[in-house]
């Protein structure tokens, strides 16, 4: 998950990664009594998860607490590569910038390690650094059991040449970031602009933050980082529920047993879909090995409550819950629904094989639901359910 930067600036702060004073706002009047609160004069800053917003006009100075109001509501609304600006930070104005530099801690899945990356060219995007002078961007290991320690903290200091007057100051950011970083249990943490003021103090200007959502578990304040408005509602129901579910653009609904299984089946009905009015899958779902009546309910219930949605495809290899149990969590799982009072009207293709599958097939055709039809091949069942799609 990633943050906005108000949600990594706190973090920054509560781990002692030194930064200026900064509030979120959501209406431009808020700016007034904010610029005042930060000490008269403002940096205004458009909150939406990407980066490059200082090029697009999404970072402004304000001189005065009106300056800021007027600034905030030029931002507000604004669209940043696709991201509609709802929320503006409005921060402390850093005392005069004499240089800009980059640091981040990032999880290097590649190598099987963590990655330091650390550059003096800072401000920049370090895409563009990276492409266009990348001897200027140090990139250190970082053993998952050792740290960031203070050599280690040195070892990425001298690598990426911060002068010497920051050496120090530079090695405490980095550990204190290094904290941030396993302490929230983060994928990324990147600070850019890491600023050198004026008057020789190190701070951090901008946050980038993106969490690893698997550990939430152990994480309960991170829930409340998540931007519920951003989230689609049928993941979020899914979500709640407990499914593996990710929506896509497409009309035929998929629920499949195993991620593996899955994926192939979203390019087996893409590929299908091709002869049949360009057709796609319309999610993602994997409802995993023991597929009860009650979580394939759950499954069709976000399926079927998707508009897109013209047609489903049931696609099960029995293995240790063998095909006869889900054939009855099928025929279930439609009762139940029914009972419910949802509206259950769009047509399932189902497929089943592998471990108990006659037995499967048999309790699916002697339910005889006028919605189900059996194809007991993959790729048939995939080009049966696109072409009840595209018929709707
Ligand atoms: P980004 O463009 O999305 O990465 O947004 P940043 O937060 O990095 O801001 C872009 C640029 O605005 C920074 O590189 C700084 O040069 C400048 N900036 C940000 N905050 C301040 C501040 O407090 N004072 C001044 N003078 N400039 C700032
Ligand atoms: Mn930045």
């Amino acid at each position: 998950m990633d943050l906005f930067e108000y949600q990594a600036r706190d973090l920054f702060a509560k781990h002692g990664v030194p930064v200026l004073a900064g509030e979120v706002i959501e209406t431009p009047e808020e700016a007034r009594g904010a610029t005042e609160r930060v000490g008269g004069r403002s940096v205004v800053k458009a909150q939406v998860k990407t980066g490059g917003r200082g090029k697009a006009g999404g970072v402004k100075l304000a001189d005065d607490p009106a300056d800021a109001v007027a600034k905030a509501e030029g931002i507000l609304g604004m669209d940043i590569k696709g991201h509609t600006v709802h929320k503006v930070m409005i921060a402390e104005m850093a005392p005069g910038i004499a240089s800009e530099y980059y640091v981040s801690f990032l999880l290097d899945r590649a190598n099987r390690t963590f990655l330091a990356m650390a550059s003096v060219e800072g401000g920049v995007e370090i895409e563009e650094v990276a492409a266009n002078n990348p001897e200027a961007l140090a990139k250190i290991a970082v053993d998952a059991n050792e740290g960031v320690t203070e050599a280690k903290a040195r070892e990425i200091v001298e690598a990426a040449k911060f002068p010497a007057e920051v050496a120090d100051q530079v090695v405490d950011v980095l550990q204190t970031l290094w904290t941030v970083f396993i302490k929230e249990d983060a994928l990324l943490v990147e600070v850019n602009p890491l600023v050198k003021t004026e008057d020789g103090k190190i701070l951090a200007l901008d946050g980038k933050v993106s969490l690893d959502e698997n550990a939430d578990f152990r994480q309960p304040d991170h829930e409340a980082l998540e931007d519920k408005a951003a989230a689609n509602p049928l993941e979020a129901a899914a979500k709640a529920k407990n499914l593996n579910y990710v929506k896509l653009e497409g009309e035929v609904g998929i629920i499949g047993n195993g991620a593996g299984l899955v994926m192939s089946t979203l390019d087996v009905v893409a590929y299908a879909g091709e002869k049949h009015s360009g057709v796609k899958p319309a999610n993602f779902l994997d409802i995993g090995g023991g597929a009860s009546a009650e979580v394939m309910a759950n499954g069709l219930e976000i399926i079927l409550g998707d508009p897109d949605v013209k047609s489903v495809f049931v696609n099960v290899f029995g293995g240790i819950t063998a095909c006869d149990e889900v054939a009855n969590g099928i025929v279930q799982a439609l009762e139940l629904l029914q009972s419910r009072g949802e509206d259950v009207s769009k047509p399932l293709v189902v497929r089943l094989d592998g471990n108990n599958a006659e037995l499967g097939r048999k309790i699916l055709s002697d339910a005889n639901h006028p919605l189900v039809q059996r194809v007991d091949t993959m790729d048939g069942a995939a080009d049966k359910a696109a072409e009840l799609a595209a018929a709707k």
